[in-house]
């Protein structure tokens, strides 16, 4: 089987929050060429997907790890999950604090009984697993959150926000596996869970993975990620899927984005908002999503 590749660093309505578009797709284009090279030699869908989203994680631009947004409080909470596709097994992290990678804890969450952790219980497995503790606050964020709150956090989403990262992968073996992981929507609500690290936001089973991007309670309302892995798995081309979920979401005005691989090695995205930063590779060449 040719492995396939693609990874999103959020959605939104303009380019300028990652600082244009070339330097989003150059910090795309160094994560695909990172990260195929380990599918062609034969690594996991799982371990692709995994380092895609550690190396996002790390990059200060996107809303996710070091670079995450600000809750309302001015707190970092992220979340993170991932789901194997090939053992339609599902694990995330919810509004967790001080860990460097998010998607760890998902991965760690795949065998073990309890597969979804919130606050309190993830921040006890993270001690538990001598994880260090890392501060994910980069200046520029707080920066935001300062302006933000002169504004008594009018905006409905920070707009540096939908740099939501995520990353789906097709093995050598034929084996599916979706990652997601956020800071969140940005000066949200102490509490308030993201589609991240559930599976309306990140779904994978035998026949199609996604991951999604976007405005969370729009994407929760859609079962977006679940919805078009269904529509896939009942016999539907993964465009037609994809298609007819955006034509469906565009009706009921929403706003995001969804990253997609089916089991043939079909790879598609679709978004109702302005921009997708995403990028991927098909076999023979890389390519994205932004023009
Ligand atoms: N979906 C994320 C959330 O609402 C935000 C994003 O994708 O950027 O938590």
């Amino acid at each position: 089987m040719q492995p396939k590749l693609i990874v999103h660093g959020g959605a939104g309505s303009t380019a300028d929050s990652k600082g244009g578009v070339e330097p989003a797709r150059r910090s795309l284009y160094t994560v695909i060429e990172t990260v195929y090279p380990m599918l062609l030699n034969g690594e996991s869908a799982i371990a692709a997907v995994v380092k895609a989203c550690q190396m996002l994680e790390d990059d200060p631009r996107f809303n996710a790890g070091t670079g995450s947004v600000l809750q309302s409080d001015g707190q970092i909470r992220m979340s993170a999950s991932l789901m194997d596709g090939d053992r339609q097994s599902f694990s995330g992290a919810i509004n967790i604090s001080r860990i460097q990678h998010p998607i760890d804890l998902a991965q760690y969450l795949q065998t073990s009984d309890d597969r979804v952790l919130s606050d309190y219980g993830a921040a006890e497995l993270v001690r538990e697993l001598s994880v260090p503790i890392f501060n994910p606050l980069t200046d520029q964020r707080l920066l935001e959150w300062m302006e933000e709150r002169k504004n008594n956090f009018q905006s409905k989403m920070a707009e540096v926000a939908m740099g939501t990262i995520g990353a789906v992968a097709l093995d050598r073996q034929g084996r599916l596996c979706a990652g997601t992981s956020t800071g969140g929507r940005g000066f949200e609500r102490i509490g308030r869970v993201s589609d991240s690290a559930m599976p309306a936001g990140n779904y994978a089973t035998k026949e199609a993975a996604v991951s999604c991007t976007g405005i969370g309670e729009h994407i929760i309302d859609e079962g977006l990620a679940t919805r078009i892995v269904v529509r896939v798995t009942d016999g539907m081309s993964l465009h037609e899927a994809v298609r007819k979920s955006f034509a469906e979401a565009e009706s009921r005005q929403r706003d995001f984005g969804a990253i997609c691989i089916d089991a043939t090695g079909a790879i598609a995205w679709g978004k109702t908002s302005t921009v997708l930063f995403a990028a991927y590779h098909d076999g023979s060449t890389i390519g994205d999503t932004l023009d």
